[in-house]
């Protein structure tokens, strides 16, 4: 797994955690700050190195950016999300219910 997958389940995973609510606001910096609770984490990853991975969250369809303040995104999900396993590569992925049920780890892309 290269590392922006796995940042990507990574922040996919602390959202399921913590925010798996669709009333519920959340920003980047409350993201990075839990990812950062967990010692293995590269804690030199800063909100800047975060910034690609909740272009691609938003894109995919999973969260809809309601407010900015300089660096500081806010956040809603579109859908709760669910705990899926993928079977190809028996990988655990997080996904939001209207996503499509596809595989996000590296060299996976399986359907679910
Ligand atoms: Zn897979």
């Amino acid at each position: 797994m290269n590392a922006l997958n796995l940042l990507m389940s990574q922040i996919r995973k602390v959202i399921f955690d913590n925010f798996n609510d669709v009333d519920t606001r959340f920003n980047n910096d409350q993201v990075l700050e839990l990812l950062k609770r967990d010692e293995a984490f590269d804690q030199t990853i800063t909100i800047d190195d975060l910034e690609s991975q909740f272009v691609k969250i938003e894109d995919d369809g999973l969260v809809r950016c309601i407010a900015q303040n300089f660096t500081t995104k806010w956040f809603k999900l579109y859908e709760k999300m669910e705990q899926l396993n993928c079977s190809s590569c028996n990988g655990v992925v997080f996904l939001g219910n209207d996503e499509s049920k596809i595989c996000y780890n590296d060299e996976c892309g399986a359907t679910l």
